[in-house]
């Protein structure tokens, strides 16, 4: 128990300053109790927001109905909440019947944006849309700082263990913590070992990443993101031939846009690598 553990409820309602949001999302891997505190109210809100769309006799939260009035609601009304969150967990198997198909709004994965910003490649599906490539001004966290990640959401993910949902969108909001603690605790796949080596890429991890992007390949030889981190891991290793042979690889699997950059940078390397 520290300061950061006192702010949890202004953290989800997003009421901290960036300095402080910032502390307290470094603070949170670290503390088992603000982790299941956070995971608790995450599973209110959705319980509440459910509890809504069923025809709860509550009287419904003003109708711009975002996280941030959800969870203020959620507390004035904790002595209704709570049984219902209790009664949820008690007909489990009900709840994924109960809810509706997943409608994750495009800023979640920066659908929105024009451009990337991350360049390595992960393995959400709508995470994994090519955009020209496009790294941030001055290393600042814009994107993050303009694009709010909602959190309700992430709750929806978190519900139907969307694992690769959940950890795309940390990364491309500048979560990497929060993207590692998932990553931590899901279970093992090809896809997820992608998503690691992105991780291992972003702190400058290249040799971790490689080792297992190897496997991810060997496992699956036209593993798309898989052959592009590779490329960028053995880039960042100074193995610029290599890195070239992965991006001619990506480029003949003719993906949009993907194939393009995949082709550019290839030539690029092999120019690069020329004596
Ligand atoms: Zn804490």
């Amino acid at each position: 128990m520290n300061a950061h553990c006192t702010k949890l409820h202004l953290f989800m309602d997003g009421e901290l300053s960036e300095v402080e949001a910032e502390g307290f999302r470094h603070h949170l891997p670290r503390c088992p109790a603000c982790e299941s505190g956070l995971r608790d109210l995450l599973q209110l809100e959705l319980l509440a927001a459910r509890a809504l769309t069923t025809g709860a006799e509550q009287p419904a939260p003003r109708a711009e109905g975002n996280v941030v009035t959800l969870g203020a609601w959620v507390r004035r009304n904790a002595r209704v909440v709570a049984p219902l969150a209790m009664a949820a967990s008690l007909c489990a198997v009900m709840v994924p019947r109960m809810m509706p198909v997943a409608d994750v709004p495009a800023v979640v994965f920066l659908e929105n944006q024009p451009t990337r910003e991350l360049e390595a490649r992960l393995s959400h599906p709508r995470a994994d849309q090519w955009r020209r490539y496009s790294p941030m001004r001055g290393g600042t966290d814009v994107a993050e700082a303009q694009q709010p990640l909602p959190l309700r959401p992430l709750a929806e993910m978190e519900e139907r263990k969307d694992f690769r949902g959940i950890v795309a969108a940390y990364v491309l909001h500048g979560q990497w913590q929060q993207a590692q603690a998932v990553l931590a605790r899901e279970p093992a796949s090809l896809a997820r070992d992608n998503d690691l080596a992105v991780v291992a890429l972003h702190e400058g991890r290249p040799q971790a990443a490689l080792e297992l992007l190897d496997a991810v390949v060997r496992a699956e030889p036209r593993h798309a993101q898989a052959l592009w981190n590779r490329g960028l891991a053995l880039h960042a290793l100074k193995q610029d031939a290599r890195a070239a042979r992965d991006f001619d690889q990506v480029a003949s699997l003719g993906e949009p846009g993907w194939s393009d950059e995949a082709r550019n940078l290839a030539q690029q390397l092999r120019g690069a690598a020329a004596p």
